[in-house]
């Protein structure tokens, strides 16, 4: 295995280590989550630092170590900077890039998850949210949990596998999905009406652009808010 390789990185968080060193969590197109040093991060002229602020893409070069990568070459890509403009921006990305960092286990590549985050941070850098951006956070993560193997089941019964949903329906964080009336007896979960489990299902298939103009009642998102962040507390209990 090489001990030097090139990538495109997201920086996910950075954090000061010795006096004049940082280490640095990546998202990485080719590698998945990455940790990497910089040596002289603090230093005023540092030639690698300018390029490896938040909210951008850079060609990352790493060399891999025994106990620790360290960045040796960093070129900004493109940077999202329409995202430091607006207050709400930065706390949808900020979200986005938390996530990730604390959800994602080291040297797991996946693509997709590169592709998602781009793919966010494009939407929140060219829209201008609408409504609360609280929204854009549940399908950030409602989409990241499917990509990370927690995508709940929405189209059918998770115990009797029907698709006749036969109401009223739960859905149950612990079984990961919908329970018909048939089987829902005993089982714990938050009610829902088709219209709630119809757009968790959409909230799934739409893209980012979308999710920055919402289109539906203030009740429905507030439910979804709720349903979303009951089904990430109970599979990956971790504030974000
Ligand atoms: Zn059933």
């Amino acid at each position: 295995m090489s001990h030097y390789y090139q990538t495109h990185a997201i920086t996910l968080h950075r954090r000061d280590i010795r006096e004049n060193d940082r280490l640095l969590s990546f998202y990485t197109q080719d590698h998945g989550k990455i940790q990497a040093m910089v040596s002289g991060a603090k230093k005023i002229k540092s030639r690698l630092s300018g390029h490896l602020e938040p909210f951008a893409v850079v060609e990352l070069g790493v060399v891999r170590g025994a106990k620790i990568n360290k960045v040796t070459s960093a070129q900004c890509i493109f940077r999202y900077s329409r995202l430091m403009e607006n207050i709400d921006k930065m706390m949808c990305a900020g979200f986005c890039l938390r996530f990730l960092n604390k959800m994602v286990h080291v040297g797991v590549p996946d693509k997709k998850i590169f592709t998602l985050l781009v793919s966010a941070l494009e939407a929140i850098n060219t829209e201008e949210p609408e409504y609360d951006v609280k929204i854009f956070n549940a399908v950030f993560t409602l989409k990241a949990m499917s990509l990370l193997g927690y995508a709940p089941e929405l189209a059918r019964c998770v115990v009797c596998k029907s698709e006749d949903m036969n109401e009223p329906i739960i859905f149950s964080f612990n079984k990961g999905g919908i329970v018909c009336a048939r089987c829902r007896k005993g089982v714990e979960g938050e009610n829902i009406s088709e219209k709630e489990r119809l757009f968790l299902q959409k909230s799934l298939q739409i893209n980012f652009y979308e999710a920055m103009h919402p289109n539906e009642d203030e009740a429905l998102y507030k439910k979804y808010n709720t349903l979303v962040s009951r089904f990430f507390m109970y599979h990956l209990p971790v504030s974000v």
